[in-house]
């Protein structure tokens, strides 16, 4: 298949775009870079061997999209194509609202224009909020009250209400839980910019000597060591979703968790990392982070039984992917 692929220059897409390559598919990106770089494409061309065709746009733009459609005509699309983080959004939340909702409508409108039958949307374990856990696909949504939160439930909406009267399409709703790790090759990862809001590249920041020390946000969850659970996935192991999901699409809507299914508490994952990579993470207490929840890990049921798909990579991989990719990524380069 061709597979349109936005955001295809970011960490997720990025490696995504490695495992559609590395599955005979051809590849299309259309990135803005807003949060990423070109330079990419030439890292994914050295992984795989095949270059993809880059475009450097706004996934919003309906003139754009529609020249690219009708160029390609691609068989699929996999939107990853968005601002993610959360505590910007509650700071500019038009901004969110308007670049992640306009992109999914722009986007999925020109599927339907142009024929296109297969939609793959990045969604997040955050519609699932204060849910119990594990987190099932048929819970109530109930996202975090953040704009960012809000933007993957309202376009799970949207995406949902548009497949009901277009009954040829495939939509697919991944929810991802904590992505973590890099590529093996140490060519692509995750490279934030300033100060990491997420766990791992705060901790390898830390190893690496930019940051003084991680700062645990709470002991006192109850957890079974009080830090907060979370589900990590290994980057590549999310990647290899996509592909099964594509490669499994009939019509219809369908939503999957991706994760691993199982908890890792800040303590436990900062001890991962020490064994994994021999290096010790200094870290303190300190107060708990508004609007964190204690727990978030997934049922992955549905993703084995229909997708074929289940995490293979464990905590320890995570932890050496993701060292070896930030010893080898110079900021700013
Ligand atoms: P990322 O920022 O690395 O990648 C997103 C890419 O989209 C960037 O390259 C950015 O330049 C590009 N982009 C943003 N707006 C655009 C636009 N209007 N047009 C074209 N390109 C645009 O983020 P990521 O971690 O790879 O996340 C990919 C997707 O997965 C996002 O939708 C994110 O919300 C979702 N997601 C991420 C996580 C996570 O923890 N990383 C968890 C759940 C869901
Ligand atoms: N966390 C932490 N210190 C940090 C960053 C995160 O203790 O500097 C904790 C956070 O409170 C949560 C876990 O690590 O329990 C994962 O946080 P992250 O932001 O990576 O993911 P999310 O909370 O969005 O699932």
């Amino acid at each position: 298949m061709l597979i349109l692929v936005t955001g295809g220059t970011g960490y997720i897409g990025s490696h995504t775009c490695v495992e559609l390559l590395n599955s005979k598919h051809d590849v299309i990106i259309v990135d803005n870079l807003v949060n990423s770089k070109a330079e990419t494409v030439d890292r994914i061309e050295a992984i795989t061997g095949k270059r993809p065709l880059f475009y450097q746009a706004d996934a919003a733009d309906d003139n754009v999209m529609d020249l690219i459609f009708a160029t390609h005509k691609p068989d699929g699309v996999i939107h990853f194509a968005g601002l993610k983080a959360v505590g910007e959004s509650v700071e500019a939340p038009l901004a969110y609202y308007r670049n992640n909702l306009l992109s999914t409508i722009v986007l999925i409108d020109n599927c339907i224009r142009h024929g296109v039958r297969h939609f793959v949307f990045s969604s997040s374990a955050t519609v699932y909020g204060d849910n119990q856990v594990p987190f099932l696909e048929t819970m109530e949504l109930r996202p975090r009250t953040n704009p960012y939160g809000e933007t993957k439930a309202m376009c799970e909406r949207i995406l949902t209400d548009v497949a009901r009267v277009n009954p040829g399409l495939s939509v697919t709703l991944l929810r991802y839980f904590n992505p973590v790790g890099a590529h093996e090759s140490g060519l692509i990862g995750e490279a934030p910019q300033g100060i990491p809001n997420n766990l791992m590249p705060y901790i390898t920041q830390v190893a690496k000597g930019i940051l003084k020390e991680l700062r645990i946000f709470g002991d006192d969850y109850p957890t079974p060591d009080g830090t907060g659970v979370r589900d990590y996935i290994h980057v590549v192991d999310l990647a290899e979703g996509h592909v099964a999901a594509l490669e499994k699409a009939v019509p219809g809507v369908h939503i999957y968790n991706l994760g691993t299914g199982r908890g890792t508490s800040v303590l436990e994952l900062v001890r991962a990392f020490e064994e994994a990579n021999g290096l010790k993470i200094p870290c303190r207490i300190a107060e708990r982070r508004p609007g964190d929840i204690a727990e978030c890990y997934a049922d992955v049921t549905k993703a084995r039984e229909e997708l074929g798909w289940e995490a293979k990579r464990g905590v320890f991989e995570m932890c050496r992917d993701a060292w070896r990719f930030e010893q080898s990524y110079e900021a700013g380069e």
